[in-house]
């Protein structure tokens, strides 16, 4: 039997959960189980407001939007990354300025930022790569200081925290994914816009209800909803929020499952690391993660080919990562690389991704350790 690299975080209570809301009259979004899900992330976060998205994708356009995104405006971000961190700020004109990363967090150099910055710099969008944090303090510092938005990409970062805040709750905006791939699953795709500067949240409901003032409608704040302004539909359907919040119910169960593999996997792999064969993630000691990736650092792209065929051929499915965006044909064409690439492409050669999900099995997660020193 193959191990798959992934498999969707499946509980159970989804199917009672998705069958009251699909026997409700109310299958739209925005009914109960949204509020639910919503007043979920609202306490857990401490944010102004928590907003489903049909995808983390849809909630960076958002973003895009609501922070008035123009042709020339400038955004920094990692070139080691999705691409939609880059696209959804491109859609509204923007240039993308990739900084390096650093090695050992594979998130952007907070300390390369500040020379990135111009007069044309509207935003920074952070990427918490595997759950991990950014340096968050020196980001911000930049930022403030220089009228920038903070946007935080956490897309993999639900319940990791920077010195006990949690991922997606400092910037001036986060979001979420909870598309199959991630640690929690509205049904396959999903996402969540965190917005933490109350300005900004009477026009995201706007921006999200087609451009229309619906939302201030149903509260009785208006006697009739009209179009006020850029919008388009970005709510996701109630199946959706019934199945995830089966998933937040659980997330603390979901979190400790997850972090018992990772950490059976770093205490066993430790030793390839001691002779000097690999390097293992390295977690900041002010952040605490959510255990989305495992991942190792071979010697070269050579080796991780050599590496992954050998996986593949004991059944076992593992994976590399990005294709840094700003060697891309779109990467080139709608953003540009400031400064040197000393890391972003040599690091991203160089990581494999080997298979963690939740409740994986005690015999799968051995035997793909004992594969592991078999090839080593
Ligand atoms: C998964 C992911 C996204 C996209 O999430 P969707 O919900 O699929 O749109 C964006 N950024 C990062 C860093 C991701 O890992």
């Amino acid at each position: 039997m193959t191990i798959a690299f992934n498999k969707p975080t499946f509980i159970g209570h989804e199917k009672t959960h998705v069958l009251s809301a699909m026997q409700s009259a109310k299958l739209s979004g925005d009914g109960d189980f949204s509020n639910k899900c919503q007043a979920w992330f609202e306490t857990k976060l401490n944010c102004n407001k928590a907003l489903l998205t049909p995808s983390a994708t849809a909630a960076l356009e958002m973003v895009a939007i609501l922070i008035d995104i123009q042709a020339g405006d400038e955004v920094i971000m990692p070139s080691y990354t999705f691409v939609s961190t880059a696209n959804a700020f491109v859609l509204r004109g923007a240039t993308i300025v990739f900084v390096d990363i650093d090695p050992f967090t594979m998130n952007i150099d907070s300390n390369l930022i500040e020379s990135a910055i111009t007069a044309n710099t509207k935003a920074i969008v952070v990427v918490h790569y595997a759950g991990v944090s950014c340096d968050m303090d020196t980001i911000m510092q930049f930022a403030n200081a220089n009228n920038i938005y903070v946007i935080e990409d956490a897309a993999q970062g639900m319940m990791s925290t920077y010195k006990s805040k949690a991922l997606g709750s400092i910037g001036h905006f986060g979001v979420y994914s909870f598309h199959e791939t991630k640690n929690y699953t509205s049904g396959g795709e999903g996402g969540l816009l965190i917005i933490n500067s109350a300005e900004f949240v009477e026009d995201a409901e706007i921006i999200r209800e087609k451009g229309t003032n619906r939302s201030q409608f149903f509260r009785g704040q208006v006697d009739k909803y009209t179009w006020v302004s850029l919008g388009s539909s970005y709510l996701p359907c109630e199946l959706q929020a019934a199945y995830l919040y089966a998933q937040l119910e659980h997330a603390e169960s979901i979190n400790q499952n997850r972090l018992i593999t990772w950490n059976t996997y770093l205490q066993s792999l430790s030793n390839l690391k001691l002779n000097q064969s690999i390097q293992l993630q390295h977690i900041p000691t002010y952040c605490k993660h959510n255990a989305h990736m495992f991942y190792l650092k071979l010697h070269n792209i050579e080796q991780r080919t050599q590496f992954i065929n050998y996986l593949k051929l004991h059944d076992i499915m593992a994976v590399f990562h990005y294709i840094p965006l700003h060697s891309s044909p779109a990467g080139k064409k709608y953003g540009r690389f400031h400064g040197t690439d000393k890391y972003t492409t040599q690091e991203s050669e160089k990581l494999v991704r080997i298979p963690i999900f939740y409740n994986m099995q005690y015999s799968q997660i051995q035997k793909i350790i004992q594969t592991i020193f078999n090839f080593f």
